[in-house]
């Protein structure tokens, strides 16, 4: 598989890419890292005529904390800075810990957090070579009518696969919108769409510029599991991301549990609001593992079954809650 053609231009400010992305259009794709994207290009998923290399634009690489506004994370932020930072570490562990395990030390070099958070949905019969998808007739994603998944279904079952999204939705987080109308803020799980086709609800001309996460979220407990086939490399078949806070006498005082590679985006669990107000009770952590399957709709879009996906789910979730209130004060 070779890379088609494409002409290449190379901002070297925010002002510049978005005149590119304006000047050129539909023909136009964003490339940071490229950890994602060269390999899809390889495989015929995409085929730009321009690609609008955002690596120059340093102004979008940073982290700054500030004791007023949070953190904030430039977009072009690599995978393995936000791994290694020390204020990532000390405030907001379920970030550093989701940032661990995002690929492999190589990929986490070049790979950004913007590219990680906008990572196109993953699907056994979508990432696949050219000649193999027309073998199939191709599928609703990309070419094609059906969807080999779910036939009859008029969405796209292809799985989310970011690992630092459910995290940052732990921490409430909001991503920082740029065009040349201006900026817009949103919170990050409105950036999604539960459809893998449509996957973001983030314009053709926009970039993703920062993240932003409250003050409020700084210093909750976290931790982040992962569920795949090499533990070295590969993509989440399953994650859960857990944060948490508590009164001095051991009571949750607020908890958010979120899931990827589970559907077509990252999720929210809504039984998590059950802790709340709640010492540690196995029982209970036991009720809300289970409860999270609800929020989990594995299809067939990868090697692992739907089954053990789902399971894997319930397990992380009680492990993840055991071992973060483990850390905190004790009842
Ligand atoms: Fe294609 Fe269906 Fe897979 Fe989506 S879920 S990529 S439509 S086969």
């Amino acid at each position: 598989m070779s890379l088609p053609s494409f002409e290449v231009v190379r901002p070297r400010t925010l002002e510049g890419a978005l005149e590119e992305l304006e000047r050129h259009g539909p023909d136009a794709q964003m490339i940071a890292g490229g950890t994602d994207l060269v390999p899809s290009l390889k495989q015929g998923l995409f085929s730009p005529r321009v690609l609008v290399d955002l690596k120059g634009v340093r102004e979008l690489d940073f982290i700054r904390f500030d004791r007023e506004a949070g953190l904030e994370l430039g977009a072009l932020t690599t995978i393995t800075r936000l791994a290694q930072s020390p204020v990532v570490a000390e405030y907001f562990p379920v970030l550093q810990a989701a940032a661990k395990t995002v690929a492999s030390p190589l990929l986490r070099n070049m790979g950004t957090l913007g590219g990680n958070l906008c990572l196109d949905t993953r699907c056994l019969y979508y990432n696949q070579s050219a000649f193999w998808r027309e073998s199939l007739g191709y599928c609703l994603k990309k070419e094609g009518t059906v969807c080999h998944v779910a036939p009859g279904s008029s969405v796209c079952w292809a799985v989310f696969s970011g690992d630092t999204a459910p995290a940052l939705m732990t921490l409430a987080a909001t991503v920082r919108l740029a065009s040349p109308r201006g900026e817009r803020e949103i919170p990050l799980r409105e950036l999604y769409v539960n459809d893998g086709w449509v996957r973001l609800t983030k314009r053709h001309d926009e970039i993703l510029t920062a993240v932003r996460i409250p003050l409020s979220s700084a210093g909750w407990k976290g931790t982040y599991k992962k569920l795949r086939i090499r533990n070295s490399i590969d993509y989440p078949l399953a994650g859960v991301a857990v944060a948490m806070r508590w009164a001095s006498d051991g009571v949750c005082q607020d908890v958010r549990i979120a899931l990827t590679a589970v559907n077509p985006a990252p999720r929210l669990v809504e039984a998590a609001a059950r802790l709340k107000g709640k010492r540690y009770d196995p029982s209970l952590v036991d009720e809300v593992a289970h409860e999270a399957i609800r929020t989990a709709k594995p299809l067939r879009t990868s090697a692992s079954t739907m089954e053990y996906r789902r399971h894997m789910v319930r397990v992380f979730v009680r492990r993840a809650l055991n071992e973060v209130w483990a850390n905190g004060p004790h009842c």
